[in-house]
């Protein structure tokens, strides 16, 4: 319906009811109309009929002004016509035909015999004048009060259209605006059963997400940048010290080699935290084995800290993953906690539960989430110290989930934080 597109929806549903019911009207008016001229019609024929005595000729005896008089006589009565004549042709007809006057009339015309041939015509008339009154006035009754209930429910549907519309319009409206760049966008209409405003509900909650992502991306950026731009200016301010032949260049040396490997480590694990969601190979993991290799790949930079393995569970996970989520929180619990490391695993309820624990300071309540955020270092000073751009629990939580399983912190007993992450159990297949 290519023309429909030119209107607005309001103008549209008004003009699709409006021509609707007016043809239905006009139909109906119609019918009502053609009924009753019908109903009129047989009711004046059968009147006539019976004055006839149902006869479809009459017999006349005598001279034609005997019968003509002898017939009017019997048949005439108030608002009625009888002419009896001498045409011949014709058979028994009903008809309608108007008098020199303009009079109507509903006539009956039947054959005149005499002696078995046909010898004249009599004509019965009623008169219609009235009927075709009645009709008249039906008419414009009909057409009147049909035009004036259009008009009632035009401008009522107008109302509903509008009701109808208004949040279809606003929901175009808010599109056009986001689709515009305008993340701020909402329909701001309120929840209801109703489709419209379901989808309109759905909208605001997308709108929701892509403001959340975008300001999610920039911060991104910005925090990135950010980061990476510290090892950059201290690698440039060695680079200077070098051309200007400072005395110890293997320490400058070291130093341009660390900040180096911190990039690297930054730049990958940028590059792993945007590719997360997306490459992993889930197969039945011997959890174990995977914290004591970490716990050993660990023992050289820390060779004085003690890290305890216990339990076992078979886990369906992505080898690399799980090994790079136990060494973050593996890690963390020995840069940011003194004393002994337990590492734990087993199946809980159809699930593996695998727990790091550490006796440290602890991470405040408050702060057991947003740890998890992008660039988010509780102790600020203390974490630079010690490395961390605060992306090491973002990798842990962003792996964790695409392997379909769930991490969180809590407090362990007596102080300390216990990371426990809950991983889908593999289930070997019998042979
Ligand atoms: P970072 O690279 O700074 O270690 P993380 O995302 O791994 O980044 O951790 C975010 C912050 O959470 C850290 O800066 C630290 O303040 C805090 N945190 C993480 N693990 C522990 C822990 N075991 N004990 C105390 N604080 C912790």
């Amino acid at each position: 319906m290519r023309w429909a597109e030119r209107f607005r929806l309001r103008s549209l549903l008004t003009l699709c009811y409006g021509v609707l019911l007016g043809v239905a009207l006009a139909a109906l008016g119609t019918l009502v109309h053609f009924q009753v001229r019908s109903y009129l019609w047989n009711a004046g024929q059968r009147e006539l009929t019976l004055a006839l005595r149902g006869a479809r000729e009459v017999e006349v005896k005598g001279s034609p002004a005997d019968w003509s008089a002898r017939l009017e006589r019997r048949l005439h009565s108030p608002g009625r016509l009888v002419r009896a004549g001498l045409t011949t042709d014709g058979g028994f007809e009903v008809f309608l035909w108007s008098d020199e006057r303009g009079h109507a009339w509903q006539v009956v015309s039947l054959p005149l015999v005499q002696s078995g041939s046909r010898v004249g015509t009599l004509w019965l008339g009623r008169h219609w004048g009235w009927n075709a009154e009645l009709l008249h006035e039906l008419t414009w009754q009909l057409v009147s009060g049909s035009a004036l209930v259009l008009a009632l429910v035009t401008v009522l549907g107008l109302g509903l259209a509008r009701g109808l519309a208004g949040p279809l319009e606003r929901l175009a409206g808010a599109a056009a605006r986001l689709a515009g760049g305008d993340w701020t966008a909402r329909t701001g209409l309120p929840r209801g059963r109703n489709e419209v405003l379901q989808v309109a509900a759905n909208f605001d909650l997308m709108a929701e997400r892509v403001e959340a992502a975008f300001a999610a991306q920039t911060r991104f950026v910005a925090d990135a940048s950010h980061e990476l731009r510290s090892p950059l200016t201290a690698m440039g301010g060695m680079v200077d010290l070098l051309r200007a032949e400072a005395p110890d260049r293997e320490r400058i040396l070291d130093t341009l080699e660390r900040e180096t490997e911190r990039m690297n480590r930054l730049v990958s694990d940028l590059l792993l935290l945007s590719r997360g969601q997306t490459s992993g190979v889930l197969v039945p993991v011997i959890v174990e084995d995977v914290l004591r290799e970490e716990a050993a790949a660990v023992a050289s930079v820390w060779p004085d800290r003690e890290v305890t393995v216990s339990g076992s569970a078979l886990a369906l996970a992505d080898r690399d993953w799980l090994g790079r989520v136990l060494r973050n929180l593996l890690e963390n619990a020995l840069k940011y906690a003194p004393g002994q490391v337990e590492l734990s695993c087993g199946s809980v309820g159809g699930l593996v539960q695998v727990s790091v624990v550490d006796h440290g300071p602890g991470i405040p309540a408050a702060q057991q989430e947003r740890v998890f955020d992008r660039f988010f270092r509780a102790d600020v000073s203390r974490a630079r110290l010690t490395g961390g751009a605060g992306l090491g629990l973002s990798i842990v939580r962003t792996l964790t989930e695409s392997m379909g399983g769930e991490v969180r912190l809590t407090e362990t007993p007596g102080g300390g934080v216990t990371a426990r992450l809950q991983l889908p159990l593999a289930r070997l297949e019998s042979p």
